[in-house]
């Protein structure tokens, strides 16, 4: 087992991911550019490294779990340039939400010098992260998926491997898009059914069990009352926020047109999203079912 992990980007994401590699009996070593960050990682049992040059030193593996693919590629390759830091035969393995390309970039640098990379995003959220029961799904050569999925079984509890390099960031960008799409699709037809005078939850009972079954309306229904433990019961707090599936559809939006695909759905879900961000009421930080408020309102 790999000894000493350095962990770079502390967020809502990855202080309790770094934490459970504590859990798990991993030395970390770790860095982040904010104070608040630092100090949490500090109370989950992470050592605090002064630099991320400092963090990288004597690591066996080096996790990334930062806002996006310009800022991995700017620690890993052009501002921090870690990758020149990084000792040949180390597992780099970036987790963030990225661009297929962003991946393929940081993949061929650390391949030239002959360091080890997976791209490995997440599904799950905040509280995947802090339960360890998060999704990873991979790309990179099957020998290094391997490597990593003794380091990501810590942090998880379905670990994929999708395919070589930016595969995995590919299969994330499918995965959310489908996922606010079927999310936009739930919101509409039971704001349809709500405006002809059908209760939500008995309509949400009747579509479960016919052909309108979906992951939104099972585990996440996106009217208030509906369901408990859900956004939505508790003012579309926690979740995940309408900010990061605009991130996500961008994403997506980039890598269509960077393959020549048409995404239709994808691209209107975009435009939505972006028209319920907009709203005065600060959408931006709700959790993304407040995408049913649009449909109240119009
Ligand atoms: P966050 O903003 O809470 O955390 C990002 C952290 O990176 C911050 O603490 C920030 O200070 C740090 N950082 C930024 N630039 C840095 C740099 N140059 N060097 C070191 N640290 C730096 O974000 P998050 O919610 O933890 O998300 C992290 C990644 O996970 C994103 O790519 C996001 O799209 C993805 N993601 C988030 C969720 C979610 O529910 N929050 C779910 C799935 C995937």
């Amino acid at each position: 087992m790999a000894q000493t992990v350095a962990f770079i980007g502390l967020g809502n994401m990855g202080g309790p991911m770094a934490g459970n590699l504590v859990k798990a009996g991993y030395k970390v070593n770790a860095f982040d550019l904010a104070e608040a960050a630092k100090k949490h990682a500090v109370e989950l049992g992470c050592s605090i490294s002064a630099t991320p040059a400092e963090a990288v030193q004597g690591a066996d593996v080096i996790v990334t779990m930062l806002p996006s693919g310009p800022i991995v590629e700017s620690v890993m390759i052009d501002k921090d340039a870690l990758l020149d830091k990084i000792a040949k035969g180390t597992l780099v393995i970036d987790c963030s939400t990225v661009g297929p390309e962003n991946s393929r970039r940081v993949a061929a640098e650390a391949v030239k010098r002959g360091i080890r990379f997976v791209d490995a995003p997440v599904s799950g959220g905040t509280a995947g992260a802090a339960a360890g029961t998060l999704a990873f799904m991979c790309g990179g050569p099957a020998e290094d998926f391997a490597a990593a999925k003794v380091v990501l079984e810590k942090m998880g509890s379905n670990i994929f491997h999708a395919g070589d390099y930016g595969a995995g960031s590919v299969a994330k960008i499918c995965n959310n898009m489908l996922l606010a799409i079927h999310m936009i699709g739930t919101a509409e037809a039971l704001q349809l059914g709500i405006n002809n005078g059908l209760d939500p939850k008995v309509l949400s009972g009747i579509m479960l069990k016919s052909s309108g079954a979906n992951w939104s309306l099972e585990k996440y229904n996106p009217v208030p009352g509906v369901q408990e433990n859900v956004p939505s019961s508790k003012n579309y707090a926690g979740g995940f926020m309408v900010k990061l599936m605009q991130k996500d559809l961008g994403l997506a939006l980039t890598a269509a047109r960077l393959s020549n695909s048409t995404i239709l759905f994808g691209a209107l879900a975009s435009n939505l999203y972006g028209v319920h961000a907009k709203s005065k009421e600060g959408t931006v930080d709700l959790d993304f079912s407040s995408i049913l408020k649009l449909y109240e309102q119009h």
